[in-house]
């Protein structure tokens, strides 16, 4: 294993104020997705500054560095999200946001700052280092399309596997959540129209009401997670809006549903989609009514490969951090989409925190920075060391025959149309007029 390495000598200590610093800076600044001009220039500086190559991958916003390549060797990833939420902050902090109805609110402040720590620490074993470790740092997580933006500019190329962390306020400074399998649901979203016939409300059987059988859809769906899924695994499917009508005495012609739909593997999410529209498509037709159904695609689940969760845990001992079976989180989180690429791993790292993900108070305990900086280049380090070694899980066995079957399930039937999350939000793609994306639909909240 070569000389002692630098996560653990003493000079590594000197991390926590930059660390600190450079979160804090953050923090002060938030951007929004896709907006993440002065964060991504910051990042370039504080790279720069420690003699940190950037690597010519073409993104608007975000940027890729790389360490190492001195020896040959493999290109393991780290990955960190950077952009901000639309939040009025309300922490009272000294470095609380400096822009109003905005504040990183899902901790990536932090997540940038720990990436960055990784590299510091990795560029003082540049020499040394058996291949090359490339940082993505990401634009446009709460948006679910900063990843794909990121693996369209080619950076995923020669990635022999990829790492990531997220924080998690309910867990202690010093713990890592590690686990094989699904971590994170997938989050998918849908809109679905319901066309009838308007009438007098004193004349129904001259109309179609579309309120009635809105209201038995409404009941029916939730039969799905009940009957056609198993109990040992999860879905939930929320209708969380459902607008109809002008006035008391008119039956109104159209009424439309929204909501999301959280599962955690690709067959079940598969079956829970499939089962949707045919339960929509039965009772919309059962009311004389027609169904168009608008899916709004979330990231899919965040399933981790089994040998790089034995690696990071072994690490973690060695290190002298705590590593624990997390529970999963049912919100969604766009590192999934590398995970279908390569073999991948997220984590949670504990920070402690008194209030959740997107809280408006939401805050952090910063000694966990340089547990996540160390933590993050040592798995990389030891994930380049194995090289073509690296175990792959049953996870990425299984990938590309998920990939291929989720690809054959969303080609578009004549009444559903696929809209991605971000073409809703901009109401364009087929979306009905008007039509919000659903809430936290491909968020990490
Ligand atoms: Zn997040
Ligand atoms: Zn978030």
């Amino acid at each position: 294993m070569g000389r002692e390495s630098t996560l653990t000598r003493p000079e590594a200590s000197e991390l926590l104020p930059k660390l600190v610093s450079i979160r804090r800076h953050l923090h002060q600044y938030p951007e929004l997705s896709h907006e993440e001009f002065e964060t991504t220039a910051s990042i370039r500086g504080w790279l720069e500054e420690a003699g940190i190559r950037i690597a010519p991958y073409s993104l608007r916003t975000g940027l890729v560095a790389e360490v190492g390549g001195v020896k040959p060797g493999p290109v393991v990833a780290v990955r960190a999200d950077i952009d901000a939420l639309p939040i009025q902050e309300e922490t009272g902090l000294p470095y609380a946001s400096r822009f109003p109805g905005r504040m990183h609110a899902c901790g990536h402040d932090f997540h940038t700052a720990s990436a960055i720590g990784a590299a510091y620490l990795l560029k003082e074993r540049e020499q040394e280092l058996e291949g090359t470790v490339r940082f993505l740092f990401q634009p446009a997580e709460e948006k679910a399309s900063g990843a794909l933006k990121v693996i369209a500019s080619g950076a995923l190329e020669n990635v022999q596997a990829i790492f990531g962390l997220h924080n998690k306020p309910d867990l202690p400074v010093g713990t890592l959540g590690i686990k094989e399998g699904p971590l994170m649901a997938a989050a998918d979203g849908f809109i679905v129209e319901l066309t009838g016939l308007g009438s007098h409300a004193a004349v129904p059987e001259a109309g179609i009401d579309p309120i009635v059988a809105a209201a038995q859809i409404v009941s029916a769906v939730q039969a799905i997670v009940s009957r056609s899924v198993s109990p040992l695994h999860s879905a939930v499917i929320s209708v969380t809006k459902l607008h109809s009508g002008t006035a008391w005495n008119v039956i109104p012609d159209k009424a439309v549903l929204e909501g999301t739909v959280r599962t955690f593997d690709e067959p079940v999410r598969l079956r829970v989609l499939e089962r949707f529209r045919e339960v929509v498509e039965g009772v919309a037709s059962a009311y004389g009514t027609k169904a168009s159904i608008h899916w709004v695609q979330g990231p899919p689940p965040v399933i981790n490969d089994a040998g790089l969760a034995e690696l990071a845990e072994e690490e973690t001992a060695s290190l002298g951090y705590t590593a624990v079976k997390p529970v999963p989180s049912p919100a969604g989180e766009d590192f999934a989409f590398y995970q279908r690429q390569v073999p991948g791993l997220f984590v949670f790292a504990g920070t402690a925190g008194s209030r959740e993900w997107h809280h408006p108070a939401f805050d952090l305990d910063e000694a966990a920075l340089p547990v996540s900086a160390r933590f993050l280049a040592r798995v990389a380090e030891r994930a380049l060391r194995q090289g073509k070694t690296i175990p792959v899980g049953s996870s990425g066995a299984e990938r590309p025959r998920q990939a291929e079957r989720l690809a054959a399930a969303r080609h578009p039937k004549a009444a559903e149309q696929v809209v991605p999350a971000d073409s809703v939000e901009a109401g364009t793609a087929g979306a009905p007029a008007g039509a919000a994306r659903p809430a936290g639909a491909g968020t990490s909240g």
